[in-house]
């Protein structure tokens, strides 16, 4: 299961360890997925996992 964590703001959240921008102090954590401020690089992440585990 993700878990969607913020760093110190301003940030977004993330969600994908391979995210660059992932943060390594981590000031909010929360399992539900937040509805807004989601961050790009962890979106293009997990639609490339996606495309991965549809074509296995
Ligand atoms: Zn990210």
């Amino acid at each position: 299961m993700a878990e969607y964590v913020k760093g110190a703001a301003p940030d977004r959240w993330h969600w994908s360890k391979q995210c660059t921008q992932y943060p390594r102090i981590v000031k909010e954590r929360q399992l539900r997925r937040p509805s807004s401020d989601l961050c790009d690089e962890c979106l293009d992440i997990e639609r490339i996992e996606l495309r991965k585990k549809a074509t296995a």
